[in-house]
Formats: C-alpha cells, structure tokens, sequence
C-alpha cells in the first residue's frame, strides 16, 4: 500500500478523451506527448544526430493494443495531440495508410515515425506494471535518447524513475488513505463530504470552488454528450468483430414502454450502452474511473437527471461521493484491468455509481460505504478477456450490467442500518488487491483466455 495521503485530483480521475481505453489509448498517448515534450529540450547535437523514433509496447500493451488503438494513440502523441481536444475522426485516420510516414518536430527539424517503428513486442520484458511503453529516438537504428513509461490505469501515467513521486500532501487540509480516515476526518471537523473534498481538491489544484464546481458540470456534460450521441448512432462498431451498436433500439424499446416496469430498466440499459458504444467507435467520452468503464456513471447520471431529476447542486454531490470511492481503490487497489481484471474498471465503477446513488439521495457517509462495498463485493474475481483485444464484448454490456448492479447495491445499502454492514470499504479493496494479484495474467486485459477464447468468430 502506498503510504501517503491521497492526493489524487478529481479531474485526474474523470479525464475526458478518446476511446476505446484509457489504459491503451489515453495513457500511451499522454506517456507519447511526454516524451515530446522530453526530445524537444535535447541539447542541438543530440537532435540534429537523431533521424527516426522507435516505440515498443510491452504486456497488455503488446496484446490487445491493436484492438485496443494503441498504435495510434502513440502516434497522435507524438504529434503533439492531448487526449482532451484530440478529433476522434483525425485519431481513427491515423495509420490507415500502412506507407505513410508521420514527421515528429523536434525543434528545426523532424524525425520519421513509421507503422513499422512501433513494435508489439511478444517477449517477457522486466517491469514493474502490466502496461510498458518504451519510446527511443534513434540514429541509425541506436538509441540515442530513451524513456520508458508504464500506464497504470485510467489514463494514469508513470515515468521510470518516479513510480513513487505523488503529488505533495504537505497541504492537503483533510488528508486520508483509507474509509475509516476519510470518516474520522468528517467527524472530527464537522464536514460534510463534499465540503472535505472540495477543501482537498482546492489545496491540490490551486483552483477556486466555482471553478471546480464548473469544471464537474462540464465533465458531466461530456459524459452525457456521450450518452446522446451513442442514443443517435447506429450501424456496426470499428473492428473485425462488426458488433451492432443497440443503444438506439433499446431507448426506442424503453420509450415505447414507458407504462411497463421494465421500462425503467431499459432506460437504464439503453444510456450506458450508448456511452459504451461510443467508447468502442472511439468517440469522446470521460474515463469513470476508466474508459472501458465510461458507461456505468454516465449512464446513472443521466438518468439521475432525467429520470429523478436532480438539480445540479445534488449531482455534483453525488459525484464527489463517486470519487472518494474512486480515489480509495485507485490508491489501496488498482483500477487497472492489467492489474485487476475487470473487477478493478466495471467493479470500482459499479461501486463509485452506487456511492453516486446513496450520496444524491441524501444519505448518510455510512450508507455511501456500504454501497460501495456491495458495489465491489459482487464483482470480486470479475475476469477481463475482451474478445479479439476490443473493448466490446464483455465490456459493452458489462457497463450497463455494472449500473445495475450499482443501484441494486445502492437499494440494499439503504435498508436497514448501514452500521451492520458486516464488510468495510476498505476491508474489500484490500480484498481485491489479493484476488488481483492472484489472478492468472491470461485474465488481465491480454485476451488469452476465457471469453476471448471461446468466441473467436463473433
Ligand atoms: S473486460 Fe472489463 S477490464 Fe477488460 S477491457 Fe473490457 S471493460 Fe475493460
């Protein structure tokens, strides 16, 4: 467990960008700007020698990458694209055309990027996380500059050599690792949590509150844009699996039944779906915590809007109660499907919808903690196969099925006393950090097994 307070910002974990994958799109792409940014401070001798970029993908990477649009989240990287204001049509463009060659500026001049300078390497390499990415700029085929990166999950990204670097905790006013501190920090001061978390994040970011709490409509905004473009869209996903989108026909089938207490459901359905979808043609959406996952939250928000009708005001609550959640299993756990499985993405986003849920009605941190932990509880052991290395099958359905569940935990968090919730929050994420680690690594995002194996011609 990592020893210091948390000191993760809630826009770090609701981070709008391309899909399919934070952890093979966004990460890569961010870990491909970095080093960008790195190559162009070179000194003169150094970049005038240089003349191509080589980058190779290791682990989960190397397997599913493909599937996953990794080779074109690194070259967009490198181009000097950013996740947030990245065209997803020019990102799918990129390397149609297997003889192009893309011109990476460094300075006065460019060096080549060529489809064949990225390698999906196959062979075992020695590091510390599932997902490597190692970009060199070369002379003549040798090095003469490397970074070697590892994307951990939810489009968070690590260099080699700061895996322990965390943002400064000296000013944190409410600092915590755990659910038992988080509470005691409310009760000590008196706060209610979304008063903690806005004083944290204010610390963090150096941003005043109207512009935080801006910034959480605006995400939510992006998450449902998602939801009404994927309820628009209809045809067949990119990819060799040439999966039907069914958001559409499910809200036609829910608006049709209005009178039925199915339709409720199917509603519920037909949003996460439409972001799922969405996710899977590569459109814009905002990872929760991760963009396999980007369906459940925005799927529950939306219909928290539409359907209970919740002000603004509650919504933003119930999404800092989504990131506490969040932020608890990113920093005890992981929420990383290489590290995981797909309990760390459907099973903490399923458990960050149902704190969403409890917290947006009104109850109390105890009742949020046992949602939560329901939330994660029945999703201990999840697998993660994608068939063919695309965030489709399960993934697509998973996120609606994550919602689901979430609000089924939410309805049995909320009956009865919450204080005789047998199981803590954080006593299950440390249960799934075993069970992560136990998890054969076939499981774990590489398409190797289960599921992936067992429907090869969808
Ligand atoms: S199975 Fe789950 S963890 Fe794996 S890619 Fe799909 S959504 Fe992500």
């Amino acid at each position: 467990m990592n020893n210091s307070p948390i000191t993760t910002s809630i826009f770090d974990l609701f981070k709008v960008g391309p899909g399919p994958s934070s952890s093979h799109t966004i990460g890569p792409m961010k870990a491909a700007f970095d080093f960008l940014q790195r190559i162009r401070q070179l000194p003169e001798s150094i970049r005038q020698e240089a003349n191509a970029i080589q980058v190779h993908l290791y682990g989960s990477l190397s397997a599913t990458g493909k599937g996953h649009g990794t080779d074109r989240a690194v070259v967009a990287g490198l181009l000097g694209w950013q996740p947030e204001s990245t065209d997803p049509v020019a990102l799918l463009a990129l390397l149609k055309d297997p003889t192009t060659s893309y011109p990476v500026q460094i300075g006065e001049k460019t060096v080549a990027l060529k489809p064949e300078h990225i390698h999906f390497e196959r062979k075992k390499y020695d590091s510390p996380f599932a997902n490597t990415v190692v970009f060199e700029l070369t002379s003549g085929g040798k090095p003469v500059f490397s970074e070697e990166y590892y994307s951990i999950g939810g489009g968070f990204i690590v260099r080699k050599g700061e895996e322990t670097a965390e943002p400064s905790s000296a000013n944190l006013p409410y600092p915590y690792q755990t659910m038992k501190e988080l509470k005691n920090q409310l009760t000590v001061h008196a706060l209610t949590l979304e008063q903690l978390m806005l004083a944290n994040e204010m610390a963090l970011t150096g941003r005043p509150a109207k512009e935080i709490n801006q910034r959480i409509d605006l995400i939510m905004d992006f998450m449902h844009k998602a939801v009404r473009r994927g309820l628009r869209h209809t045809g067949t996903l990119p990819g060799s699996i040439k999966l039907r989108r069914k958001a559409p026909v499910l809200y036609q089938q829910a608006r049709g039944l209005v009178q039925s207490s199915d339709s409720f459901l199917i509603f519920l359905n037909a949003y996460c779906l439409a972001a799922s979808e969405e996710n899977a043609a590569g459109g814009i959406v905002v990872t929760a915590p991760t963009s396999g996952a980007s369906g459940v939250i925005p799927g529950l928000t939306y219909l928290a809007r539409h359907h209970f009708h919740y002000d603004k005001a509650t919504l933003r609550k119930g999404m800092w109660a989504a990131a506490a959640v969040g932020f608890l299993v990113k920093h005890n756990a992981s929420i990383s499907g290489a590290e995981m499985g797909c309990m760390g993405e459907i099973g903490t986003a399923s458990a960050m919808g149902a704190a969403f849920l409890t917290y947006c009605a009104g109850k109390p941190i105890e009742a949020v903690e046992a949602a939560a932990e329901i939330g994660i509880e029945h999703h201990l052991g999840m697998t993660c196969d994608p068939i063919g290395g695309y965030v489709q099958i399960p993934c697509i359905e998973r996120n609606a099925m994550g919602a689901v569940k979430a609000y089924n935990a939410f309805l049995l968090a909320t009956a009865g006393t919450p204080a005789n919730q047998k199981i803590s929050l954080d006593a299950v994420i440390k249960v799934m950090k075993a069970t992560g680690r136990d998890m054969s690594t076939k499981y774990k995002e590489t398409s190797e097994a289960g599921l992936a194996l067992s429907a090869t011609e969808c």
